[in-house]
């Protein structure tokens, strides 16, 4: 169990990684979004709305530091936020999932406002987190609207593959629905390309529809009409693919290969589009704890702050970790 950081914030940002489809990208970008939102200093927390709970293993949390997780939060009307935050990196709390969620939805059938359960129980922490990032699970049931009943806004993970399009028309659909009863101030802000092979002809063919699409959007009375498609898109990168079977985000793992990269400067553009108040030259280098990481011996440094570049540090920098080199 963790606390939450002190000093409540002006505002904070809950945003669902929304796809209906599975394995396009929601979970990696969750983790490594959060991760590099942390090491910019802003205080971030992740929940973890899926039953496959596979952010849960990417941050190699240890079983016995879970008590309670966003299935307790959800059933138990006695369980509250504050029992289910768990600190897996500095500046970075988790509430995690488990596969028991699966029957949420069934159990929750015939709770009264049962659309609106996560948003009650995360109101006495929101304020106190910069930005919190909902990982949903690849469906569009009660789980789902509760994510969209809390967040602000929505991101779009995706890849640009056949039929992409149609999976992203229904998706706003679904989005506009939920707008209608639950949530009207509800945006779709950007879709974020995931293992992105941007030189392929059908790479391009894709990015153009979407972009005509939302151009055509602009000006119109729908959740999307200010959706852009996020720079950079996120590279197809092994090392992303590789990190969640160390239980460790890209930045414990490898943090000057591509995915690292991207995922860094979509940090600082989206802290740029956000007009947060952050310091996006400089970096807190965080060292993964010792226990997951094997390399490491546990007297290193834990916390550094380094500037950012998009380059990695000449080999004998104490910040190297891990396989850092290169690309
Ligand atoms: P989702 O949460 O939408 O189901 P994931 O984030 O779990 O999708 O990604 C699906 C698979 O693709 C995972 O094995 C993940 O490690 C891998 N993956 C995600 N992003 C990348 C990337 N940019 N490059 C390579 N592999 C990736
Ligand atoms: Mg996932």
């Amino acid at each position: 169990m963790s606390s939450p950081p002190n000093n409540p914030k002006p505002s904070s940002r809950i945003i669902a990684m929304l796809n209906q489809k599975g394995g396009v990208g929601k979970t990696t970008s969750t983790v490594n979004l959060g991760a590099a939102l942390a090491q910019f200093d802003l205080k971030v927390c992740l929940i973890d709305l899926d039953p496959q709970a596979h952010l849960t293993l990417h941050l190699g949390i240890e079983e016995d530091r879970i008590k309670h997780t966003v299935y307790d939060l959800l059933i138990d009307p006695e369980c509250t936020a504050r029992e289910t935050l768990i600190s897996a990196r500095p500046n970075l709390d988790v509430i995690l999932s488990e596969v028991d969620l699966a029957g949420a939805e069934m159990e929750l059938a015939r709770t009264p406002d049962r659309q609106r359960l996560l948003q009650r129980k995360l109101e006495p922490i929101a304020s106190y987190y910069d930005v919190i990032l909902v990982d949903c699970p690849p469906s569009l049931g009660l789980l789902t609207v509760n994510a969209l009943s809390v967040a602000g806004e929505v991101l779009v993970p995706m890849q640009a593959h056949f039929l992409a399009l149609q999976g992203v028309g229904k998706l706003l659909e679904t989005v506009g629905l939920v707008c209608q009863s639950v949530n009207p101030d509800l945006l779709v802000t950007g879709i974020l390309l995931c293992m992105h092979e941007g030189q392929t002809t059908l790479a391009k063919e894709v990015v153009a529809d979407l972009e005509d699409f939302f151009t055509r959007s602009r000006g119109q009375d729908v959740p999307w009409r200010d959706c852009v498609l996020i720079d950079p898109p996120i590279r197809r990168n092994v090392k992303l693919a590789e990190a969640p079977s160390f239980g460790q985000t890209i930045f414990d793992y490898s943090p000057w290969c591509k995915g690292a990269i991207d995922y860094r400067r979509l940090a600082r553009n989206l802290i740029k589009r956000w007009n947060l108040d952050v310091n996006v030259q400089e970096v807190i280098s965080i060292r993964p704890p010792a226990t997951t990481i094997e390399a490491k011996p546990a007297s290193d440094v834990d916390i550094e702050i380094i500037p950012v570049s998009e380059e990695p540090p000449a080999k004998s920098d104490s910040i190297t970790t891990v396989d850092s080199y290169p690309v």
